[in-house]
């Protein structure tokens, strides 16, 4: 089918014929046969680079150019940014919602195209944002992860909302091969598109002792090194592919990644280059090791990892010149960087509780769907390792010629339950107990025919809940939110978090930081660290001093959850304390990655912990949102006053404070020059203009930089 003959704009296919696409994918024309430009709903179930977001792109012009606006929903803030960028610069205006999870965001209802996180959607609506109603075109992205057990309840619940707002509006669902794409179409009233055709052949096979066994032809492997896995890199490298190497653990990719680079052995001005940027930025030892692996041409990509270090090994093998990726599976839903050859090393994983167990099939169909480049690889090739010969026709059963599982309603859990049921009732969605029932009916839960009595049990507890925390009322049979019920669901953190705050916040005299932050992370809400033997005599010794200080009663039975609670909180005091990158990864044994990931979960809960002081306990506000500021720009107290400065961040304020510049007197007394000197002409001249005129917008600028950010 051809471009130039779809009813789509003309500018839109121009830009598609100047990248050299005029012809549609077979999946692609099976799109519009099926309706796509017709206003119907479809889901598109196809391979990982088979041309969706393509698609959707057309549809999306199709819709706008009659008038309607398209809601894009991804679940991660990163793919957020890159379909922006993706979408944009094609005269449409499109917008991106990715920030405070208590605002409505009016301004972006301006545009075409609005790009967001199912949990900033969730956060539109409980905020009442109006042009959520004016959506014509809704897709989502990944649907497939509405099984999710985190995250994938919010989804569901946000398109049963918005298909309840907007009955007619047309839903197109992108998703990975699935097991059961018609329970997910019925669902969503949806025409099934359904193929495996991929631009690029992908050859599947199980690698043992000097060869790999396809399907229907066997290839060999010759030895090189003392490794197996090895071998199968330098076999693809020197026929001038690249590898994507998956393994269980960090430990186990930096390792694989130590061992490519001393079998690659390259080296380049390029790789030099690469090498010096992580080497400059590296404040641990973790960065030192990538920066020398990078230097020979191998790299490694997990969690862990500061976001330039992750950049910087993303478009060095965009740019085929690091030759191999050893990463931890976690990524590989994230990762867009396809590779001549995937090799899946380690298809166990350790699950808390579970010990080592297998992946799932569409763990591996990801991972092995990033095989093969378009237009640049002939072929892509996904091979696992067998440790022994029955091994082989095991893995063939188990996951090449395994179907995909099933995805499932994550809908019935309580605890998503809570979260979702005050949120209904906070925004007026369902007004008493049976409409509550009758807005779950809506939901993919309800269509798979689980269990309705369950549900109901569950709505029942659910709202028993909610009373007895005083989060809604009963007038009669209506349900009505209360102060605090409306405020939690606004501020979109889970209620039972809310219900740990308050109850430790109320009758506390005295702010304590650790106190704060130790509640803080022992909220549901909160990702904490996983603790080592070894961090135990910290734990202890911090205990032995500072017990008092914690708002928590130490349970007696004090187990895990309460040692992850106090290491990240401990870990977030040292970070508020301006403790360096390095020593804090070193003490806690973590990465840069990590401190970003927990600063950024608690900034959220500090934000929400501050509006419900206000209203329960007014006197710890003040102090809380010290910390607000303190938690985001890792500053010490001491700081406060240079950091509502704009183009004042931790180190020029950092730099300003030590010169004796600490305070805005101080400032204006030393004048322009002095503090040019300190931290740049330009900077100064900015700051001076602040400093002079507009006292208010210091404290508007203040309050901007005191909203913080989560998810999104
Ligand atoms: P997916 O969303 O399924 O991963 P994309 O839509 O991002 O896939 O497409 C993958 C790549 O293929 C992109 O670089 C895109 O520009 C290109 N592509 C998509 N459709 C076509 C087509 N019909 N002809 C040629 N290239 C295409």
């Amino acid at each position: 089918m051809e471009i130039a003959d779809l009813p789509i704009p003309p500018d839109l296919a121009a830009s598609y014929a100047r990248r050299g696409i005029t012809e549609l994918y077979p999946p692609q024309a099976a799109c519009v046969e099926a309706g796509l430009l017709l206003g119907k709903n479809l889901l598109i179930a196809i391979p990982t680079a088979s041309g969706k977001t393509l698609v959707a792109e057309m549809a999306m012009h199709h819709q706008v150019e009659r008038g309607g606006k398209c809601l894009y929903i991804v679940p991660l803030r990163a793919l957020a940014s890159e379909k922006f960028e993706e979408f944009s610069g094609k005269g449409l205006r499109v917008g991106i919602a990715t920030g405070d999870l208590d605002r409505r965001d009016d301004y972006l209802g301006r545009n075409d195209i609005i790009v967001a996180t199912s949990e900033k959607v969730d956060s539109l609506l409980r905020n009442r944002t109006p042009w959520l109603a004016e959506i014509t075109l809704l897709v989502l992205d990944e649907v497939h992860l509405i099984d999710d057990p985190s995250r994938g309840a919010t989804l569901e619940m946000v398109v049963a909302k918005l298909r309840h707002k907007n009955p007619a509006m047309q839903i197109i669902a992108l998703s990975a091969t699935i097991g059961n794409p018609g329970d997910l179409a019925g669902w969503l009233d949806a025409e099934l598109v359904e193929s495996d055709w991929r631009p690029v052949d992908l050859r599947e096979g199980v690698f043992f002792q000097n060869g790999i066994q396809f399907a229907d032809h066997n290839r060999e492997v010759g030895r090189q090194s003392k490794y197996e896995d090895l071998d199968l890199v330098l076999d693809t490298v020197e026929e001038g592919g690249q590898c994507l190497v998956f393994v269980s653990s960090r430990k186990n990719a930096e390792a694989f990644a130590k061992r490519a680079a001393s079998g690659l052995k390259l080296a380049n001005p390029t790789l030099a280059g690469y090498a010096d940027k992580i080497r400059s930025n590296a404040g641990t030892d973790m960065g030192r090791i990538l920066a020398a692996c990078v230097a020979q041409g191998a790299a490694f990509h997990h969690a862990g990892l500061a976001r330039e270090e992750r950049q910087i090994v993303e478009a060095g093998f965009r740019e085929g010149e690091i030759k191999v990726i050893a990463s931890t599976p976690t990524l590989a839903a994230g990762l867009n960087l396809p590779a001549r050859r995937v090799i899946v090393r380690d298809y166990l994983r350790f699950n808390a509780g579970e010990g080592m167990v297998p992946i799932p099939v569409r763990e591996y169909r990801q991972m092995a769907g990033r095989a093969g480049r378009p237009h640049l690889d002939p072929y892509g090739e996904a091979v696992l390792i067998a440790k022994s010969e029955e091994m082989i026709g095991e893995l063939f059963d188990c996951y090449i010629d395994a179907p995909a599982e099933d995805v499932r309603s994550q809908c019935a859990n309580e605890a998503v339950l809570c979260t979702h049921i005050l949120s209904l009732i906070a925004t007026n969605f369902a007004r008493e107990t049976g409409e509550v029932l009758r807005f779950m009916d809506g939901t993919f839960y309800a269509h798979c025919g689980e269990s309705p009595r369950a549900l109901s049990r569950a709505v029942d507890r659910v709202l028993e809940f909610l009373r007895e925390a005083e989060m809604i009322t009963e007038v009669g049979e209506w349900l009505e939110p209360t102060e605090y019920g409306s405020l939690v669901s606004r501020l979109y953190i889970d209620p039972r978090s809310a219900e740990v705050i308050v109850t430790a916040m109320t009758g506390r005299k005295e702010y304590t930081d650790i106190g704060l932050l130790q509640l803080l992370c022992s909220t549901p809400d909160m990702l904490t660290l996983y603790v080592r033997r070894n961090d135990m005599y910290l734990l202890d010794r911090f205990l032995a001093d500072h017990r008092d200080e914690l708002w928590m009663e130490i349970p007696w039975d004090a187990g895990e959850g309460f040692d992850r609670s106090l290491k990240t909180a401990l870990l977030l005091l040292d970070w508020a304390n301006e403790v360096g990158e390095e020593t804090i990864c070193e003490r806690y044994n973590v990465g840069p990655g990590d401190v970003y990931g927990v600063v950024e979960s608690v900034a959220w809960l500090v934000h929400a912990s501050r509006h419900l002081a206000r209203l329960f306990a007014p006197h710890l506000a003040g102090p809380i949102e010290e910390m607000e500021l303190r938690t985001k720009h890792g500053i010490k107290k001491e700081l406060l006053p240079l950091i509502r400065l704009r183009g004042i961040g931790r180190v020029r304020a950092r730099r300003l404070f030590n010169n004796g510049l600490g305070s805005l007197e101080a400032l204006r007394a030393a004048g322009p020059e002095k503090v040019g000197k300190v931290i740049g002409q330009k900077i100064a001249a900015q700051v001076f203009e602040q400093l002079e005129g507009v006292r208010d917008e210091i404290e508007e600028v203040g309050e901007e930089q005191a909203t913080l950010f989560r998810f999104g």
